[in-house]
């Protein structure tokens, strides 16, 4: 048997209908940027997440930048992140031209550590960036804790959790802005890129509103700098389509989880494991193991296609060497960093398949 990592092409059969017509409306009201199936698809979106607003934007990382526009964060200032993510996170702290300052991870969970953000803390802190990795939400009450007691604001880096909850609080909508990316493969992915940002505040909602469109107040108005990062109609429509779903892939997600870490038995295997009071979207099934290779190497051989997410931290790329990271202050994410492996994770991977991935790994030696 072969076992693909994703398939969106098994998605897409299943909502053809609904995606081609959805896509044949936009081509003939021949307007593609900015018109109803945008402002429509972020009422949807901010009403699915709990949040009174979301903007619409080009991707996850520009979700990130333009968050970081918004709160005047820039050249001089620091925003503190995790060592252990997508490298989106960075680049759209780069982009703005503020310092990324790293912080190393739990070890249960690889999520940023809350106890080693006050540590990092300076003068020029601007802006603290918790990732839920993999779709598990970082423990945000300790987080919000220091936030509130430094006065930093949180932006929630939500790219990998559409619809994950905490405290039945929906990633997104804990911190003063929440990110979202809808690159294809991602819980809630469009057919291109595209992302969005959700907040309560009406203030932070008017800026992204103008900055995304070259920090215009009206045509021809500019009342602040900004930038072209649109979400298109096209894209607009199919994420309306498949908003609409999002919830019962989740739960397919959370059946395979179910299934997964029931099912593997092998001592060799160690499950990671988060926040009881999360519930993850399970956007990736991450494990453990010593001789991570070998396993790779082996499930390959067997048909079985598995990622790492991500095999090289953030302090050990070349791009960000000049900042100056020192490896002893990642001692957690740079050994789970040699151990994760992600299994195949997507709402239609049938029972044949999960029940192969079980009994193929558990026969791992
Ligand atoms: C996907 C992702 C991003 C960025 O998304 P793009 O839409 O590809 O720009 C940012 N952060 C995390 C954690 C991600 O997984």
């Amino acid at each position: 048997m072969k076992v693909d990592f994703g398939d969106l092409k098994r998605e897409y059969l299943d909502i053809k209908e609904e995606i081609d017509s959805a896509i044949l409306n936009v081509l003939n009201s021949g307007w593609f940027v900015l018109g109803k199936q945008v402002e429509n698809f972020e009422k949807e979106f901010a009403n699915y997440i709990g949040t009174k607003y979301s903007v619409s934007c080009a991707s996850g990382t520009d979700a990130l930048a333009l968050s970081l526009m918004a709160l005047d964060i820039g050249p001089g200032d620091e925003v503190i992140t995790t060592d252990m993510t997508a490298v989106p996170t960075i680049s759209a702290i780069s982009m703005v031209g503020a310092v990324p300052i790293l912080v190393d991870t739990l070890e249960d969970s690889c999520l940023i550590d809350p106890r080693l953000i006050e540590g990092r803390i300076t003068s020029k802190t601007k802006a603290i960036i918790p990732v839920h990795l993999y779709g598990q939400l970082c423990e945000m009450a300790k987080i919000k804790q220091i936030s509130k007691r430094f006065n930093i604001p949180i932006i929630e880096d939500a790219c990998q959790a559409h619809g994950a909850t905490y405290k039945n609080k929906k990633a997104g909508s804990i911190g003063i802005l929440g990110c979202f990316s809808f690159y294809p493969s991602k819980n809630l992915g469009c057919y291109g890129d595209g992302g969005a940002i959700t907040t309560n505040s009406g203030q932070l909602y008017k800026k992204l509103v103008m900055i995304r469109n070259y920090g215009q107040s009206k045509r021809y108005y500019h009342d602040i700098v900004g930038i072209n990062s649109r979400l298109d109609e096209i894209q607009a429509a199919i994420l309306r389509v498949k908003l609409l779903r999002l919830d019962s892939w989740n739960k397919r997600r959370h059946e395979i989880a179910n299934k997964y870490s029931k099912g593997i038995k092998n001592k060799k295997i160690e499950q990671i494991t988060s926040d009881p009071k999360t519930i993850s979207n399970h956007h990736l099934y991450v494990i453990k193991t010593k001789r991570r290779d070998h396993l790779m190497n082996y499930m390959a051989e067997n048909g079985i296609q598995t990622m790492i997410h991500y095999p090289v931290n953030i302090h050990r790329q070349k791009a960000y060497r000049s900042l100056g990271y020192n490896k002893n202050d990642f001692p957690v994410s740079l050994k789970s960093a040699g151990e994760i492996v992600s299994l195949p994770m997507h709402p239609y991977l049938t029972e044949k398949e999960i029940e192969y991935i079980i009994s193929t790994i558990n026969q791992y030696k």
